[in-house]
């Protein structure tokens, strides 16, 4: 690919300035309507590159190139989500392109955002690079426009260079994987990969393939209202309970802010009450299972012990599964990670397998019967307003995709 004139950055920097932030609290597939003005542009481009393509009611696109060997090989899918996390926001975001970084902290002009090289010391390491930002007062959306990026990039190499042999080459974009809800509605028929990569992942050499397993404790606390100033010896106010749990919990240990690699957490994302009701949001994760319940057993005892100092009150604990470690069932397909990693080192890029703290929708494909891994394409910081990408790292991505499809025709 040395004489290629990579379209990776413009097609970045188109795609961040559609507004495609999912929505929690909505009912709908998608959750928010204008992920599909992104979903059809991105289905416009597929067609204009000659790509059979489709999307659905939902806003997924499918895309199939068709293969061009006579060997027998499995279709490889790779798969991107368009959608933007809710957390911040992500409506006219405005690009700024740093060309040939010299290194040091990045200071975006909105809101004093500063990207340090304390908290990303990745940067140390690209200089020389074009380094993407926002302007400090909205999110970039590289998490997971980058990847959408970098696989259209893929889709347009190979249309363009059929001297390079691939088997089927399946793509698919997807909505709504910040909030968790990733794969609803999702035709697993109309991929129709064996085999499939996310784009969705940070430095350069990344290969994820073992997450969390991520469960989520609902605890309701009930307590008793009354006019506060008739309350005395009758009220039992569920807030007060609800923070002295809270209090309970372990402070140096268990919490994301004090756990990093293989560590698991047990982390208090929402609390919302009144006297009469309060609702903890916990999130468990920890790679081995038999961790989770532990953490969960744990977590009663203590929500038990905090019950029983308020006569009158009760609760209820609920657990909901979030997704599964895919290591399980891509252990058992080792070819999936060996070409990814015979792939990069072709391109000189030195892989790196490491667990991922979070989930992708990989992993809920990996048990719908697809098995997943996630590939870098070179986010950093997501979800904030100092989200970046290098343009030379979503280049690296777009390699890995083309040699990935060159090495499974190879071998197959
Ligand atoms: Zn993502």
């Amino acid at each position: 690919m040395r004489d290629y004139k990579f379209t990776v950055k413009d097609r970045f920097l188109k795609y961040v300035k559609y507004d495609t932030q999912s929505d929690e609290h909505s009912k709908t597939i998608p959750s928010t309507e204008k992920q599909l003005v992104l979903a059809k542009e991105l289905l416009l481009e597929l067609q204009q590159l000659g790509v059979e393509s489709s999307m659905d009611e939902h806003g997924y696109v499918y895309a199939r190139i068709k293969s061009n060997t006579e060997k027998n090989v499995p279709s490889i899918g790779f798969m991107a989500h368009i959608d933007t996390a809710p957390a911040v926001t992500g409506t006219n975001v405005r690009p700024i392109v740093h060309e040939n970084y010299q290194g040091g902290n990045i200071t975006l002009p909105k809101e004093g955002q500063i990207i340090t090289t304390a908290d990303n010391p990745t940067l140390h390491n690209l200089k020389g690079n074009d380094i993407i930002t926002s302007d400090g007062s909205t999110l970039l959306g590289a998490d997971d426009k980058a990847g959408v990026a970098a696989i259209m990039d893929a889709v347009n190499y190979l249309t363009t260079h059929s001297d390079v042999k691939h088997g089927d080459v399946m793509i698919t974009f997807t909505i709504d994987e910040e909030i968790g809800a990733g794969l609803e509605g999702f035709d697993i028929k109309k991929f129709n990969a064996k085999y499939a990569y996310t784009l969705d992942g940070g430095d350069v050499g990344e290969i994820e393939f073992e997450t969390f397993h991520a469960e989520l404790v609902t605890i309701k606390i009930h307590g008793r209202h009354i006019h506060p100033g008739y309350a005395k010896d009758i009220m039992i106010n569920s807030i007060r309970i609800a923070t002295e749990f809270v209090e309970k919990l372990p402070k140096n240990t268990w919490c994301p802010e004090k756990t990093s690699g293989r560590e698991g957490f047990v982390h208090v994302e929402r609390i919302e009450g009144t006297e009469e009701l309060s609702v903890i949001k916990i999130m468990v994760r920890d790679f081995d299972e038999k961790k989770v319940k532990e953490y969960e057993h744990r977590l009663k005892e203590l929500i038990a012990a905090s019950i029983f100092n308020h006569p009158g009150s009760k609760y209820e604990f609920e657990i909901t599964k979030q997704y599964d470690n895919p290591k399980v069932i891509i252990d058992q397909h080792p070819k999936l990670m060996e070409y990814s990693i015979e792939a990069m080192k072709r391109i000189g890029i030195k892989p790196e397998v490491k667990p991922v703290r979070g989930g992708t929708d990989g992993c809920k494909l990996t048990f719908m019967g697809i098995p997943t891994p996630n590939l870098f394409c070179g986010e950093h910081s997501f979800h904030s307003r100092t989200e970046w990408v290098s343009v030379q790292e979503m280049q690296d991505a777009v390699r890995t995709i083309v040699e990935i499809c060159k090495v499974w025709e190879e071998k197959s």
